[in-house]
């Protein structure tokens, strides 16, 4: 660009918002969405308005269709969104709720392009990736700064450097800093420094290559965060900057720590808020302080405590990354370090419908009496269920705080009817579609359902909290909101024989058409929710039904 456009651009640039650009080199997994989250946090503490974007290059709509054991968690928005795992990262870092825009899937961008299309919108032209997808791209996210009035929009884009798919994303960004202005735009490219001898070289050769691969397409970056196990030694850092042509200070060392949140704190010791800061023409200073207070309760913990995720997606624990978190956070209000199990449900099943055999029994048995509290979270599907009713039973029998969550809430009804209410063949029709005795049914919304995309009870819903109930000591008051996603719900026609063993029903939703919250008083801690509590649970702030299932769990422990 020449001199007097670049001018030009920066005067009337001054006031727009910002961009902050988070790209990914060398392999996928090297945490991206943890850098993204902790930029926009020491800006937000800076008093600035920030938000997030996460641009995930693959076709599919959203992230409701694809499978949790590859992709990790889909995460719930208020509206009802199903997003990348990375929007609960944000929502956690910022203490903000984040709408289903602010998950833009190359599906989505696609989609919007063809309809238009076909409404006649480009008549006469010929409908290609630059400029019509890029053009589209740059719309939606220019789109999310104004109506949000942002002062800084972090925009993360999936994927990696060299990704067929991310290209039209990469070129949209690079779009951008040439119409805004420099002054407007900053790339942060996240690299990683692995050590593979004993003499513990961090090797800069993958970063260097990575970040060819970005220019050749047009974008040089502005900082890099590199990750590695332990923090880039001055050498490393020196011929980074030397091969990468990005000055030694604006070479960050994204080094492993031990809780997430204290990311923010690792990267600004660096100085990476003055750097931003001065390349974006922004006068202001961040406030640290009260987040690092929040931060240090998750290092600063006297003894743990071992709880037992028991469920079916446990090999990939990003698939349950919002109840670990959750979890983690009701854990640092009591100065413990939570300890998380993964167990897989399938290990329990059996051929019997009602209790485990003697030999699964005592296995069952002999692994969960390690933990203070047992929580079964979200599921789908038969493949595993039986394994999930044997340990709801195990805890409710064996007086072990326990929290069901959605699937696991379904589930610890099922159980209870069988083995209390007498009603052996209880199932959920989600497993046995033609039960004698289904306790949980499909909506009747849904029967007319056909796509499978967007298509469940999602998003926020309003709950009533019945009176003099665990549950209104939990939540301390008579309205609750909270996030859903489920086909699959208590059928009422159960509730009386449920209620008169013991079982309660203490919160409502829809007028008292569905049940969401149970709890049985004469049990230490035993709730199940239908909804989904922990994409509420911020650090400092933990869900109150996390919260109070890992007290119990403290006081069981
Ligand atoms: N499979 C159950 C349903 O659709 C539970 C869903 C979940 O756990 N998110 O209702």
């Amino acid at each position: 660009m020449k001199d007097l456009d670049y001018i030009f651009y920066k005067v009337i640039m001054t006031n727009s918002p910002k961009f902050i650009f988070i790209t990914g080199g060398v392999m996928s997994g090297l945490g991206k969405g943890i850098v993204a989250s902790s930029i926009a946090k020491l800006l937000q503490l800076c008093q600035l308005k920030v938000s997030c974007i996460k641009m995930d290059p693959y076709l599919n709509y959203d992230a409701g269709t694809m499978n949790p054991l590859t992709h990790g968690e889909v995460f719930v928005t208020d509206d009802g969104g199903e997003c990348d795992m990375d929007i609960g990262n944000y929502e956690r870092f910022l203490d903000i709720s984040l709408k289903s825009t602010h998950n833009l899937t190359a599906g989505r961008i696609f989609s919007n392009v063809m309809r238009l299309e076909r409404e006649g919108k480009y008549l006469g032209q010929c409908v290609q990736i630059i400029p019509h997808i890029t053009d589209e791209i740059k719309k939606q996210l220019r789109k999310i700064t104004k109506e949000e009035n942002l002062d800084v929009l972090v925009v993360e884009c999936g994927g990696t450097v060299g990704d067929i798919e991310s290209l039209p994303f990469l070129e949209a960004l690079r779009q951008i800093e040439l119409e805004d202005g420099y002054s407007n735009t900053f790339f942060v490219h996240v690299t990683l420094a692995p050590v593979l001898d004993a003499v513990g070289e961090q090797k800069t050769k993958p970063t260097q290559h990575s970040v060819q691969e970005l220019r050749r397409i047009g974008i040089q970056p502005d900082l890099l965060a590199v990750r590695c196990k332990t923090p880039l030694t001055r050498e490393t850092i020196r011929k980074i900057s030397l091969f990468a042509s990005i000055p030694t200070d604006c070479v960050m060392s994204s080094h492993d720590v031990p809780s997430i949140y204290s990311v923010p704190d690792v990267l600004y010791k660096q100085g990476i808020t003055d750097v931003i800061l001065k390349n974006l023409n922004l006068k202001v200073n961040p406030n640290i302080l009260k987040w690092n207070k929040i931060a240090k309760t998750f290092q600063e913990t006297n003894g743990i405590l071992k709880i037992a995720i028991v469920g079916k997606y446990v090999d990939l624990k990003d698939s349950y990354v919002s109840v670990s978190q959750a979890l983690l956070h009701s854990g640092a209000k009591f100065g413990k370090e939570i300890i998380i199990d993964w167990i897989d449900s399938e290990k329990f099943e059996n051929s019997s419908k009602n209790i485990a055999s003697a030999a699964e029994s005592s296995n069952l048995s002999n692994k969960l009496s390690q933990f203070a509290g047992i929580l079964v979270p979200g599921g789908f599907g038969s493949r595993g269920s039986q394994g999930i009713i044997n340990a709801c039973n195990y805890a409710r029998v064996n007086n072990v705080p326990f929290l069901g969550i959605c699937f696991g809430f379904q589930l610890a009804i099922v159980e209870f009817a069988r083995n209390v209410c007498g009603i052996y063949s209880a199932n959920s029709t989600e497993i046995e579609p033609n039960t004698d005795n289904p306790v949980i049914i499909y909506m009747p919304e849904q029967k007319h359902v056909k796509d499978m995309g967007g298509t469940m009870r999602l998003g926020l819903h309003n709950i009533d909290v019945k009176g003099n109930s665990i549950a209104m000591d939990i939540y301390r008051k008579k309205l609750i909101q909270k996030r859903h996603r489920h086909r699959y719900e208590v059928n009422q026609a159960y509730r009386r024989a449920i209620e008169e063993k013991g079982l309660k029903f203490t919160g409502s939703s829809d007028g008292g058409k569905r049940i969401e919250i149970l709890e049985i008083p004469d049990h230490p801690f035993y709730i199940g929710i239908q909804y989904h509590g922990e994409f509420h649970s911020r650090p400092g702030l933990p869900e109150p039904a996390f919260e109070r299932f890992v007290k119990a769990s403290i006081q069981n422990g």
